[in-house]
């Protein structure tokens, strides 16, 4: 263990959960906070662990702040603008921030600008595998920011990922997981629309899933969430649908902003944010076959 032993956790939702419960089995004084005190009363209670409602408290107290929100908005908000802007104020020179949400990565830039003259350092580690890696430990972990900064949380970091990757400066962690998302959700949209061309032509969905699934076509999206959760009616991937939105528009906008022609990004943002627009953002992101599909 490094010198890191207090953490205040924000963001105890379907990730957070089992992300802060490692810490907690691995000895950190965890500290929970989230939006809603209950879900970090319950995770408190089940690990032996500490809950705040004050960020004033969980900044007072941390060595280090990880962040598991929906976005970079709240991320920000809950540093340098919730309850006056309380954490960042009380958070001791020479401690770190972790941000392990899926971020836009020039946010997240500006954000390390903000916190580095209180010589609060911020470390951007995004992860990739959903719950089930979550709760096993072994998601994939990339990392972005100062090289002294990254080694000082590694450690931390290693209890909740199998494979952790030093991807960049700051930012470049964000940037990775959204260009992963992208892809990610492009394979959907595209393993959506393959089934539902193939079904009105005659085509048995779930053969063809079983076809693709040991055919050049396979991906995450044919194998897990087409043949696991689609094609069985559970749609229970853990990843709501207006998550995945915010991920490929993130992959889009930074297409934009680096002048990159990327006209697949701005086609599949479009599609997922119509899904979101039409059955709402809090379903499961699987759910978008089901409306897509529904369409004809
Ligand atoms: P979630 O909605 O289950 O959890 C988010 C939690 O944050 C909730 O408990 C919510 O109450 C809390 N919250 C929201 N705003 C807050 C604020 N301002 N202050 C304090 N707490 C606040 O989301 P999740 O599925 O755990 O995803 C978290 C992040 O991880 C997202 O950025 C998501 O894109 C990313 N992610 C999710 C998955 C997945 O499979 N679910 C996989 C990889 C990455």
């Amino acid at each position: 263990m490094s010198d890191i032993e207090h953490i205040g956790f924000i963001g105890i939702g379907n990730m957070g959960t089992p992300m802060a419960g490692h810490l907690a089995r691995a000895g950190y004084d965890v500290t929970a906070y989230d939006l809603t005190p209950d879900r970090a009363r319950r995770f408190a209670d089940a690990h032996s662990a500490r809950t705040t409602e004050s960020l004033a408290e969980l900044g007072r107290n941390a060595d280090l702040v990880i962040t598991m929100l929906p976005s970079g908005r709240e991320v920000r908000h809950a540093l340098l603008e919730a309850q006056d802007g309380a954490l960042a104020a009380n958070l001791r020179p020479g401690s770190f921030v972790i941000d392990m949400s899926s971020a836009d990565p020039v946010g997240t830039r500006k954000l390390g600008e903000e916190l580095a003259p209180r010589r609060i350092a911020l470390v951007d580690a995004p992860v990739s595998g959903g719950v089930v890696r979550a709760k096993d430990a072994s998601l994939a972990i990339m990392i972005g920011g100062d090289v002294a900064a990254v080694a000082a949380v590694k450690p931390v970091l290693a209890r909740m990922g199998g494979k952790l990757f030093e991807v960049g400066s700051l930012g470049c962690g964000h940037a990775m997981k959204a260009l992963n998302n992208f892809l990610a959700g492009t394979s959907f949209a595209a393993a959506s629309e393959a089934v539902r061309v193939g079904r009105q032509f005659g085509l048995d969905p779930a053969v063809m899933i079983d076809v693709i699934n040991v055919s050049t076509g396979r991906s995450f999206a044919s194998d897990v969430v087409m043949k696991q959760h689609v094609l069985s009616g559970t749609f229970a991937t853990g990843f709501a649908l207006g998550l995945l939105a915010k991920d490929v528009r993130i992959a889009a906008d930074l297409a934009n902003q680096v002048g990159a022609d990327a006209p697949i990004g701005a086609l599949v943002s479009d599609l997922i944010a119509g899904a979101r627009d039409a059955i709402g953002g809090d379903v499961d992101h699987s759910r978008a076959a089901e409306y897509w599909n529904g369409k004809g």
